[in-house]
């Protein structure tokens, strides 16, 4: 059998995230999405590439190492597609205006403000779009979560919330095609740029998407990482069903959140996710990918969504959004919901936008050269990226090394074990020296910004008596 160009170039190299728009954009019944031996969905090869292959698999792949110049970043697509946006900044991209708020309605319903929710009810109500594309529960599979089509208003409430599953547009993307009308897509910040990509390919599809709702994403994870929490509540990984990953205290704060799940007998476990620890900035469970991704506030979307990880909004049990609006409907759309009350929102400067995504722009655009560098070295080759420079510290270098170990390690020792307590023993000591080192550089850098300060006022003052 002949091999498929994105099975080559980045299934077998470790960048796949599995968006499978490479199976929509082959057309010929080539590749098939399978949940690898690690639980991340990917593309299996499963016939030959026919005679009319025209390599259309990897020219809508967001990991594509050779991209035409036109499409080579976010930055060079944002050109063709969001017109509207006069303002940019090299961290977010294009964009309109920056806000913190959250949908007077669907917030107590949604993982954050609910403004995710919000906007694609405002798109079908207005007539904008006739069917949206988002992720919803799918009880009937054992995948718990799958990219479904709403066309009403109560099927599209059953996709609120986000899942930290994996999930693809394989085979529902066809669906854009066949129906009649317009599309809105929700996605995290790779499919979104994949969804773009088959736009600037096929100009059907950029005439019949109308809207794109941008998820703001600190990595995907594999279905381990939702049998680890099913496992934390005592449910068996074989018997827990329903996860949700996003349960609210509203007395609390906003990241004072559960995950839950039902056990065989239908009952809910859950557990405080602050008592399982911190499952985002070590790496645990993440795709590959992920590393090597530098879009952190999904920079192709009319909206991007976020959550307002920043005083006072954090202090919130029912969740605040971070908001980016980069077209002018999605501008409209969010005017029109403060005009109307149905969206208590305030405009949010960028630098405070910026603050609240700090741990995402830090990983993702500030560590990004120094795993360009090592992945380089080990000879493989890294897609065009925008932030290069390799200028970490070396205990940040031992860092990034670091959460490298533990995200390949996690994957491994679940495999092996499917048993949280098990786990947590084998994976305890690579996670201590983590937070061991995390400690070590945030009194390193307290040390010098007190350091800076000090001389700061050493100079004014020797100015003074000068
Ligand atoms: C994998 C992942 C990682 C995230 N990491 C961060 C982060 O680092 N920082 C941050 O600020 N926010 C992050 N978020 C986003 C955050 O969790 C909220 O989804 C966002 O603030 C929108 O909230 P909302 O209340 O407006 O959404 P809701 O109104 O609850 O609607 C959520 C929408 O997202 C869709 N959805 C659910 N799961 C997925 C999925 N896996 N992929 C694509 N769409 C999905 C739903 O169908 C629904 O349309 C992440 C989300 C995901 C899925
Ligand atoms: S990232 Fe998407 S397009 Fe690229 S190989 Fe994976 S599934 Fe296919
Ligand atoms: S971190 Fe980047 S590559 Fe990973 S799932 Fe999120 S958007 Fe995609």
């Amino acid at each position: 059998m002949n091999s498929c160009k994105v099975i080559e170039q980045v299934v077998d190299k470790g960048l796949c995230i599995g968006c499978g728009l490479c199976v929509s954009a082959c057309g010929d019944n080539t590749l098939k999405m399978e949940l690898s031996e690690y639980g991340f969905l990917e593309p299996r090869q499963v016939n030959s590439c026919g005679p009319s292959c025209k390599g259309n698999c990897l020219s809508v792949c967001p990991f594509n190492p050779e991209p035409n110049n036109d499409v080579r970043t976010e930055t060079e697509l944002a050109k063709t597609f969001l017109k509207d946006s006069k303002k940019h900044n090299d961290s977010i991209g294009k964009y309109i205006n920056t806000y913190a708020g959250f949908s007077n309605e669907h917030r107590a319903n949604s993982s954050s403000g609910g403004v995710a929710t919000y906007t694609l009810i405002e798109l079908l109500t207005r007539k904008e779009i006739d069917y949206v594309i988002s992720v919803k529960d799918v009880t009937a599979s054992s995948a718990h979560y799958e990219y479904a089509i709403s066309s009403t208003r109560e099927e599209l409430l059953q996709g609120a919330k986000t899942r930290y599953y994996p999930v693809t547009l394989a085979g529902v993307f066809d669906k854009v095609k066949e129906l009649d009308g317009k599309f809105a897509i929700v996605g995290v910040p790779c499919f979104i740029k994949s969804v773009r990509l088959a736009q600037k390919v096929d100009p059907i599809l950029k005439d019949k998407i109308k809207f794109l709702v941008g998820i703001i994403c600190g990595g995907v994870k594999s279905t381990f990482f939702a049998e680890y929490l099913a496992s934390k509540t005592g449910v068996s990984v074989s018997e827990y069903s329903k996860p949700e990953f996003r349960i609210k205290d509203e007395s609390s704060s906003a990241s004072d959140y559960s995950f839950g799940c039902l056990d065989k007998n239908n009952h809910q476990n859950t557990i405080k996710m602050k008592m399982v620890g911190d499952m985002w900035g070590t790496g645990l469970f993440k795709s590959n990918a992920c590393d090597f991704c530098d879009d952190v506030s999904v920079e192709l979307a009319d909206i991007s969504l976020g959550d307002a990880w920043i005083d006072p909004y954090r202090s919130e049990g029912l969740g605040t959004n971070v908001i980016v609006t980069r077209s002018l409907l999605a501008e409209d759309i969010i005017q029109k919901g403060i005009e109307s009350n149905k969206l208590t929102i305030e405009e949010l400067s960028l630098t405070r936008f910026i603050d609240s995504q700090r741990g995402g722009f830090n990983h993702r655009h500030n560590g990004l050269g120094f795993r360009i560098k090592k992945r380089r070295n080990e000879g493989l080759s890294v897609p065009p990226k925008r932030f290069e420079r390799d200028e970490l510290t070396f205990l940040l270098k031992l860092i990034h090394l670091m959460r490298m170990r533990i995200r390949q390690k996690s994957l491994k020792v679940w495999k092996e074990t499917k048993n949280a307590e098990q786990f947590d023993r084998e994976m305890q000591f690579s996670l201590n020296v983590l937070k061991k080192l995390t400690k070590l550089n945030q009194y390193q850098k307290r040390y010098s910004e007190s350091g800076a300060i000090r001389a700061l006022i050493m100079r004014k003052v020797n100015k003074v008596f000068k």
